[in-house]
């Protein structure tokens, strides 16, 4: 039982921060999870599920994958990495590995994973692709999110025009596109500033509700979105952002 009871659902990124939270999430509608990371030892107590070891940047590893992980009705792909710094700043190593990861490896993934998915759509009638956007994109400008901000505006462009493409064979494409959340990689960002304590104030501070988002805040938007409680939402990027952009 449960909203994804029946449901074959991939996750990348699973180990940690907002992939666990919904692969955590999603086992409990009911989905049988197949949870991946590049970084297998995550992936160390989500009971009940699949785990499997995923470098999304490996084109080898996404052609395994394929061959190997069986019909899906959802995916959501969530790996991606936040580079700080303004457009002079920036290294074209770390623009390139910005949209090699956010953006090529979604676009690779989908473009391995959607034929079997578009099989599974002729019949069910609805498969779903999420993919991790954020607030910081073509949405809102951010300081130091050049190559973020940039990347993640991409994954929207690139969520749309693939919901365009197959929105008549049963696969819904959407973004979820959060504000600030409380993940090890964001406890790293304010760590590493040059005044954490400030740091993590101003992170409080950019957001309206007053508080960072848990993953849990986030979790139950890509829960609907892979569910078909959101059967006519496609092409979407929705915003889950304690109302930054009120
Ligand atoms: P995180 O950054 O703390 O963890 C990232 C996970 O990705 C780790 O488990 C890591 O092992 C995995 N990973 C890294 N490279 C990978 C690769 N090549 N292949 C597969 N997995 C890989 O988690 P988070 O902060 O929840 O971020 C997850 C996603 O959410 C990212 O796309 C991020 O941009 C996005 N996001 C985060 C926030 C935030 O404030 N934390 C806000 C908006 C969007």
């Amino acid at each position: 039982t449960g909203r994804l009871a029946g449901k074959r659902i991939l996750i990348t990124a699973a180990g940690q921060g907002i992939g666990r939270a919904t692969a955590i999430a999603c086992a409990a509608e009911g989905a049988h999870v197949i949870a991946t990371d590049v970084n297998p030892a995550l992936l160390a107590g989500l009971d009940g599920m699949e785990t499997r070891a995923f470098d999304v940047t490996s084109q080898e590893a996404i052609d395994a994958l394929a061959a190997e992980v069986g019909a899906l009705d959802g995916l959501f792909n969530c790996a991606g990495v936040v580079h700080n710094g303004n457009v002079l700043e920036i290294a074209d190593k770390d623009w390139d590995f910005a949209f090699d990861l956010n953006v090529k490896a979604m676009m690779r993934t989908i473009r391995a994973l959607l034929p079997g998915m578009l099989e599974r759509a002729k019949e069910t009638g609805a498969v779903s692709v999420v993919n991790m956007a954020s607030m910081a994109s073509s949405i809102k400008g951010f300081a130091n999110r050049t190559a973020y901000g940039a990347s993640k505006a991409a994954v929207i462009g690139l969520t749309k025009a693939i919901a365009a493409d197959f929105v008549k064979q049963g696969l819904r494409c959407n973004a979820v596109c959060p504000g600030t959340v409380d993940t090890p990689s964001l406890r790293g960002r304010i760590a590493s500033a040059a005044d954490p304590v400030q740091a993590e104030k101003d992170f409080i501070a950019r957001q309206p509700m007053g508080r960072l988002a848990t993953v849990e805040d986030i979790a139950p938007m890509v829960v609907y979105l892979l569910s078909d409680d959101s059967r006519f939402v496609s092409g979407q990027a929705l915003s889950v952002d304690g109302g930054v952009t009120i």
